[in-house]
């Protein structure tokens, strides 16, 4: 067994993003999002982060390859016969992107296929070249770094993700937008060491308030007190300390969840463009400006280093951006930046 490195992930929402559970109605909303069982407080699970990072990054490793290469796959299947590998593997890649990807041996034979379901897992991994069944090729980064399963060979994957977790929650207070936390989700994140928590019904911001000062956290309105922040805030944050606010643990569930963004939507019917009768629904979804924080542990087997799975990832996160993350997001939801520091990584 090889030695894990682990890396902090830090994510910024862009956009509302709704994670759905699919099928339960709570209260007022039908479409409800997934949360933590124990603190009832939404995140992003690390089963849709693994989900969409394979796909992102199967989609940059396509993008590397030359056209022709990909519109002649009879060509591919002649030139490139893994029974001789004796072709020097730069002529499938663009020149001008010139990427470290080229330098990962079995990237050749890797197809937009290897990111989605593999439909085919009865079939050897690089035998029927010509194939164009959905089918993971069980040679490339893609396969290596998130696993396969073939006829004749089968790997685990070398990424593992966790959850994304709330770091800082955007609450609109008659100060302006503050983004809360609390000291177990700040010890959790390894951001300050674990202690006692005070647990006071009072809540500490990081500039000079007068004795007996309120602020309103949506509807609720607690005391305040200074308190200066004993930690730095991460990088990909975009956050000054006297946006932060720190609350109690206890209350911190409860604020999160009465501040998400809910949404009424009506299906329209395609005969008349109008409103479906009795088709009105509400959605819940965490709001943008929301930073999470999590962490994505990287194995490494002969073939391929952490280096090359990190750099993999960090290529591909800016999908992130533009595709998103969960459901609707057709619709405006789910767009997110993430921050992955590739940096001492060895
Ligand atoms: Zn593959």
């Amino acid at each position: 067994m090889s030695e894990v490195q682990s890396i902090n992930l830090i994510t910024k929402a862009t956009d509302p993003i709704y994670i759905g559970t699919g099928g339960y109605t709570i209260g007022r909303v039908d479409n409800t999002i997934v949360r933590d069982p124990i603190s009832r407080i939404p995140k992003i699970p690390g089963t849709s982060l693994a989900g969409t990072w394979r796909y992102f990054m199967a989609l940059q490793l396509q993008s590397y390859f030359k056209d022709e290469y990909r519109s002649d796959r009879k060509k591919r299947g002649e030139d490139y016969n893994p029974d001789h590998p004796d072709k020097k593997i730069d002529y499938l890649f663009n020149k001008s992107v010139d990427g470290w990807w080229n330098s990962i041996e079995g990237n050749r034979f890797a197809a937009l296929n290897c990111a989605g379901q593999d439909d085919y897992p009865n079939m050897r991994t690089m035998n029927d070249f010509e194939d164009e069944r959905s089918r993971h090729c069980g040679n490339c980064i893609v396969c290596k770094s998130f696993g396969y399963s073939k006829s004749d060979k089968s790997e685990q994957g070398l990424l593992s993700f966790t959850d994304l977790n709330i770091l800082f929650f955007p609450v609109y207070t008659r100060k302006g937008t503050k983004w809360i936390t609390s000291e177990s989700i700040l010890q959790e994140a390894g951001l300050i060491p674990s202690n006692q928590a005070k647990d006071e019904e009072v809540i500490f911001v990081n500039e000079e308030v007068k004795e007996g000062k309120f602020l309103n956290l949506g509807w609720l309105n607690l005391p305040m007190k200074k308190q200066t922040l004993k930690f730095g805030i991460p990088n990909g944050c975009e956050l000054t300390n006297n946006q932060i606010v720190i609350v109690p643990d206890h209350l911190i569930s409860q604020i999160i969840n009465s501040n998400l963004e809910v949404r009424t939507s009506v299906s329209i019917d395609p005969n008349t463009g109008a409103a479906k009768d009795g088709a009105l629904f509400t959605s819940e979804a965490i709001p943008r400006t929301t930073v999470f924080y999590g962490k994505v542990h990287i194995f490494e087997r002969s073939e391929l280093k952490h280096t090359d799975i990190c750099n993999a990832l960090c290529d591909s996160k800016q999908y992130y951006e533009s595709l998103g993350i969960g459901g609707m997001t057709t619709r405006g939801f789910g767009r997110m930046k993430v921050q992955i520091n590739c940096i001492g990584v060895k």
